[in-house]
């Protein structure tokens, strides 16, 4: 069996592991059917019609704005990657400073990074707007350009450290190099899932502990109900940025941390709090960050091994006007067949995603018992981030990492039903 067939044979295991995964360790049915059968989901989410004109008219300022953005990353990714104009530009930028492979790369790809930035960021300053026009973004445009700028210094680090790793794996094994990219990159997930709240967290955002009080203990008594204590709730300063309402859980083992956004704390009543803290909960119980690791995981794996055989097709190489995938003129056609995989994991991820969300609701339910807290919950966060409680299907299927408002309240309703009066 040659390398490029053994690549896509890999590619073909790896990928039925990660359906295997997905399907044995995905929550799949959340709640029993109560008697008399599922609630259908009020679509107003008991919202008032100004709430839900206002959420429509800010998603329909919106959406265009974030599909021109994927298709025009789209276009200047294939360009780059398709022709081989990526390739001389690679070659160009590094020409002054030698010209080396690893110069090329070192050069070329934050070159490449910022360029991807730069055509969607009219696109971008446009979303900006809409936020600050419908009151949601509170951050001034020194803060935007900061965070944007942030952001892309990061990604052209970590991309440009991730590309060289690879070209010297390819160069170094020039048969077997996918086996190896493979093994690295579904050690660089794992390690990024570790490293996320401590390195990337920070760079955005302020943390300190929820203080001393009555909702500080009721909420650490809520975690050791749980069965899973935490050391500590961390109040994260968002307000600088949004009005939005939101928590999360990231990490895991000694960088777990449950974050709530201080606009949480300003807005919400205790029992509210304490439903969004809950949800919260539900995921550390079930570990969900550690199975979207290893979902990840796989699934990186999965796709090394697929380059593995795209990248020794000698059209895209002719096309992409390079010599073998450890040329560095390759590196154009790389970006954009990582991109297209994530375009395409997207709606997998937030099928998944929107599971594992529902029993993150149940487990809240059940660890309060407030039904009605937990509703309140979702309609006052529906109505304060603009959430349209019914949008698209077409849309909320590619797109949405959580169930609509409307059924995480029918959901609630079902299981006050099913638990009785
Ligand atoms: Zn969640």
């Amino acid at each position: 069996m040659n390398a490029r067939r053994a690549a896509l044979v890999a590619a073909a295991v790896l990928g039925l592991a990660v359906v295997v995964v997905i399907v044995v360790r995905t929550p799949w049915n959340v709640l029993p059917e109560p008697p008399g059968g599922y609630t259908e989901p009020d679509p107003t989410a008991g919202l008032g019609a100004d709430r839900i004109e206002r959420a429509e008219a800010f998603a329909a300022a919106l959406r265009p704005a974030s599909l021109v953005s994927i298709v025009l990353g789209l276009v200047v990714s294939a360009v780059l990657g398709l022709t081989p104009l990526g390739g001389r530009l690679v070659r160009a930028v590094a020409a002054p400073l030698g010209g080396r492979w690893s110069t090329q790369v070192l050069v070329g790809v934050p070159v490449l990074v910022a360029i991807g930035r730069l055509v969607t960021l009219p696109v971008s300053v446009y979303a900006e707007t809409v936020r600050h026009r419908y009151g949601l973004s509170t951050r001034g445009w020194g803060l935007w350009v900061r965070d944007v700028a942030v952001s892309v210094a990061i990604g052209a680090v970590l991309t440009t450290f991730v590309v060289l790793m690879f070209l010297w794996l390819v160069r170094r094994a020039p048969r077997t190099w996918w086996a190896w990219a493979g093994g690295v990159a579904a050690a660089l997930v794992v390690i990024g899932s570790f490293l996320y709240p401590v390195v990337i967290e920070p760079a955005f955002n302020r943390f300190e502990s929820l203080p001393a009080g009555e909702l500080r203990s009721d909420l650490l008594l809520l975690a050791e109900e749980n069965g899973t204590p935490v050391q500590d709730v961390l109040v994260s300063d968002a307000s600088r940025r949004t009005t939005a309402l939101n928590a999360y859980v990231s990490g895991f083992g000694s960088t777990r941390r449950i974050v709530v956004y201080d606009t949480v704390l300003a807005e919400l009543p205790d029992e509210e709090i304490e439903a969004i803290v809950a949800h919260e909960l539900g995921h550390v119980a079930t570990d969900d960050v550690l199975t979207g690791t290893l979902m990840g995981a796989l699934g990186a794996a999965a796709a090394v091994a697929l380059l593995g055989w795209l990248l020794t097709s000698t059209p895209l190489l002719r096309g992409a006007g390079a010599d073998s995938p450890g040329d560095p003129r390759v590196v154009p056609l790389l970006l954009l067949l990582v991109s297209v995989g994530g375009l395409l994991a997207a709606p997998v991820q937030n099928l998944v995603s929107r599971q594992i969300e529902a029993r993150a609701d149940l487990r809240a339910l059940e660890l309060t018992g407030d039904a009605e807290a937990f509703i309140g919950m979702q309609r006052r966060l529906a109505a304060t981030n603009l959430g349209d409680p019914d949008p698209p299907a077409a849309w909320h299927w590619y797109f949405a990492s959580h169930p609509t408002a409307a059924h995480r309240i029918a959901m609630a309703e079902d299981w006050q039903r099913l638990e009785g009066p």
